[in-house]
């Protein structure tokens, strides 16, 4: 004998069908609210007399509705971003606030093309052809000083920008680090520029946090941390940038043998 259906109501863990959406699950937890009455007010002044039956019978129902809805798997906002989580409806809210598939967004004026950090570095480099850096925590690279946008990847596979924007006076430069939800910085950048020509002598270096952005108001106007004089600016220009953890102190190195491990696009100096 073939066995009896299973019961769509069954008390197993299951995959809300599309027909049951999160208006469907509002409305069970409405219907939750009124079946159920608590014990305390059941036994208030107002229902002293009543017989207790039909609470009792009220609550049981409305336990087992509530333990249906609990068993619900919902599937995450950020599953066209690459997200396989499902979670019970209540527990939805709180991944999606720390969901790394959340988007973050092109800062490029024309562009509307969001996506997970992983999909936006490639979008960087297969549509934009923005320069990219493979960099290391604690080794500096070189990077010319040219206008424009940079994308470094750390090896942890944190995402950054490093931004050059030319000025009357110089140019103004910052690295934001590119993640789905602002938090606290996590990450420095330490920039050194030096300038040594026809006896004339300069340089100067700043270490700052990176600030984090989901890039969805473009990028940030009024972040430039580092600026160099337009008076020591030259066609061979460079700075050194060394990415850091923002735990504790990490020993500067110069990748002075195997920059093409950290950098696609730059080499040494050597100065
Ligand atoms: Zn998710
Ligand atoms: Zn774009």
């Amino acid at each position: 004998m073939a066995p009896p259906p299973a019961s769509p109501w069954s008390l197993r863990s299951w995959t809300a069908p599309s027909a049951l959406g999160p208006y469907s699950l509002r409305f069970f937890s409405v219907l939750w609210d009124i079946s159920y009455v608590h014990p305390a007010v059941a036994s208030s002044k107002n229902l002293r007399n009543a017989t207790t039956a039909p609470v009792k019978a009220s609550t049981t129902a409305a336990m087992g509705l509530k333990k249906i809805i609990e068993s619900i798997q919902v599937p995450c906002s950020n599953t066209k971003y690459g997200c396989s989580m499902k979670t019970s409806y209540y527990e939805r809210a709180g991944h999606e606030t720390k969901c790394r598939y959340a988007p973050c967004f092109c800062p490029d004026s024309g562009c509307s093309f969001s996506a997970s950090t992983g999909l936006l570095q490639e979008h960087f480099s297969t549509e934009h052809h923005w320069p990219f850096t493979k960099c290391k925590y604690g080794w500096c690279f070189y990077a010319d000083v040219k206008e424009g946008v940079h994308v470094i990847s750390s090896e942890d596979e944190q995402l950054f920008l490093r931004i050059i924007a030319s000025e009357p006076f110089g140019c103004v430069i910052s690295v934001f680090c590119v993640q789905p939800h602002d938090t606290e910085p996590k990450s420095r950048c330490a920039v050194t520029f030096s300038f040594w020509k026809n006896n004339s002598y300069h340089s100067q270096s700043s270490e700052f946090q990176a600030p984090s952005t989901t890039l969805s108001d473009s990028i940030p106007r009024d972040r430039f941390l580092f600026i160099l004089p337009r008076f020591y600016i030259d066609e061979d220009s460079r700075i050194c940038v060394t990415m850091k953890k923002d735990s504790g102190f990490q020993h500067e190195k110069t990748d002075t043998l195997g920059a093409d491990c950290y950098s696609s696009l730059f080499s040494p100096k050597g100065k």
